[in-house]
Order: structure tokens, then C-alpha cells, then sequence
């Protein structure tokens, strides 16, 4: 199931999106559920394994506004950096040269704050007073549905409620500049999400092909096949000590081909268009402007 948050009529509504990706049925929810995104079905999947009742007649996708399933995260979004080999090895010289800890020993994790979460086609804004060197980072997000602290790598899918696109849209030049990431991470609108998430029981984590385009130009190109750390080891580690919420939101990680590995380095400009498809997920697309 596809589970999607959008507005129509200048109100937001949480509802399901059709087999054939052309309709989308409201659920029957108060309009402070409905304001919460799909937060509200995830929540109320820990009193209850039934859905919401679905209102009719379904409204073609076309006529809503998609917006991001998670408009406003509870809290900050985890996210892991340097989680596939190729891309570890493209920022070797940059961003990871401080970092000569062996690449197998623990994940790196840092967190975007929630205001950065913008819907999946809506525009991002380049902050080029503060940055020259912004870049896209096409990747899984996992969510949360059963919360827990220390949770061990064996239970750790059963936790997963869904899954979603995220853009990890980061100013490389703040990010290494103040050693932790999260500021050069978290600028308004650099975080790309959705178009909508999809269930755990129709979508495979374990084995997702994302593709990312820049203007058309394939960059990215991986399989979450390649991870240094998987899922799994991701819901481990971020669980030691930490209880995890229903609804929290890990994004997995970024495979190789972001504009800082390039000869030379290519970062986006105004007007750029970065398209990410995750094949059995969707796809968002968003525009860059100064
Ligand atoms: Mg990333």
C-alpha cells in the first residue's frame, strides 16, 4: 500500500494511492489526524491493525498537491553518511580524509532538522549567500512503525513500517567546515521527501535500485544491495540507548555519483533539476532556485 499526504482545496488530507498510481482515496480521519500526514497512520497502527475506512469517490492524483508523507518529522531525521563503498571512496580526498577510521567499524550518523522537509516536487531554495558548493544525495529513507530501544539486528525489520525517497541535499562546503554536518544538512527546503511512502509488506529495503538525474543526465546509479551498513545494522545502531518513536525516519545513505565526486566538482545551480527513482517506490523531482 501507498500511503500518501497531499492538499487539495487548500487543506491537507492524508489518503491511498490507487494500484495503478492514478487515484488517490481519502481516509476518514479528523482534520487534526489528517493535518499530522501519514504520522497519524503510523501512530494509530500501534493501537489497531485496521485502517482508517476510505472515503469515496477517489480523486485523481492529478487534481491534489503532492506533499511530502511526512510534512513536519517529530524530531530531527537520522541519517547515516558514508554507507556505500563507491561513494566513500569519490569523497575519500574531502569530505571523509579526516575519517581513517576503518569503514566497517561503526556507522556515521547525523541528523537534518524536520523544518527542512519540503513535498517531492516542490522547489528547493539555494542558500548562495552561505554556500557555493550545494550538492544532491539521492536515498532509502526507512520509517519506523514499532518503536524500541536496543534493538538487535535480528528484530530490526520488524520495526519498519514503510519506506520513502529522500533528497540529502547538502552544502559541502558548511558541512566539512564545522567538522558536524548537521547545519551544512539542514538549510530550509533540503529535504526533498515522499512522493509517498510505501508499505514494508510491498516493498523490499533490502534490495532498492535508486537512480538519481540531474537535468536529465543519469548521476546516480546503486542498489542498496551495496551498503556498508545495512538496514538492519542502521535500526541497531541508532536504537543503543535511544528509543525510537513510531515514525521516526532514517535515511540510509547515498550511493556513488554526487557532484562533489566529479572531475571537477559539479555543484548545482539555478534552474538544475534533480530527479530520484526508487524502482517499486516512485519518484520526486525537484528544482533548484536561487
Ligand atoms: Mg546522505
Amino acid at each position: 500500500m501507498k500511503f500518501a499526504t497531499c492538499s487539495y482545496k487548500n487543506q491537507r488530507f492524508v489518503g491511498m494511492i490507487s494500484s495503478d498510481e492514478k487515484d488517490i482515496n481519502f481516509f476518514q480521519m479528523t482534520p487534526s489526524q489528517h493535518a499530522e500526514g501519514v504520522l497519524s497512520l503510523v501512530r494509530a497502527s500501534q493501537q489497531s491493525h485496521e485502517l482508517p475506512p476510505l472515503t469515496s469517490p477517489s480523486i485523481a492524483i492529478t487534481d491534489v498537491k503532492l506533499e511530502s508523507p511526512f510534512p513536519r518529522p517529530l524530531r530531527n531525521i537520522f541519517c547515516v553518511g558514508r554507507n556505500y563503498h563507491a561513494h566513500a571512496k569519490e569523497l575519500s580526498t574531502s569530505v571523509f580524509k579526516d575519517n581513517d577510521a576503518d569503514p566497517n567499524s561503526w556507522p556515521i550518523v547525523f541528523t537534518k532538522v524536520p523544518e527542512s522537509v519540503v513535498g517531492p516536487f516542490d522547489n528547493v531554495l539555494l542558500p548562495l549567500e552561505v554556500s557555493q558548493q550545494i550538492d544532491y544525495e539521492a536515498e532509502l529513507a526507512v520509517v519506523i512503525g514499532v518503536g524500541g530501544k536496543n534493538i538487535s539486528r535480528e528484530k530490526a525489520m520488524s520495526h519498519v513500517y514503510g519506506y520513502t525517497i529522500v533528497n540529502d541535499v547538502t552544502a559541502r562546503d558548511v558541512q566539512m567546515r564545522h567538522q558536524q554536518w548537521d547545519l551544512g544538512k539542514s538549510f530550509d527546503t533540503f529535504c526533498p521527501m515522499g512522493p509517498w511512502l510505501i508499505t514494508a509488506n510491498e516493498f523490499d529495503g533490502l534490495i532498492a535500485h535508486i537512480r538519481c538525474w540531474v537535468n536529465g543526465e543519469l548521476r546516480q546509479d546503486g542498489n542498496t544491495q551495496q551498503m556498508i551498513f545495512d538496514i538492519p545494522t542502521l535500526i541497531e545502531t541508532c536504537s543503543r540507548g535511544i528509543t525510537l518513536l513510531p515514525g521516526d525516519i532514517i535515511a540510509t545513505g547515498t550511493p556513488a555519483g554526487v557532484g562533489m565526486g566529479l572531475k571537477p566538482p559539479t555543484y548545482l545551480k539555478n534552474g538544475d533539476v534533480v530527479k530520484i527513482e526508487i524502482k517499486g517506490l516512485g519518484s520526486i523531482e525537484n528544482t533548484f532556485i536561487a
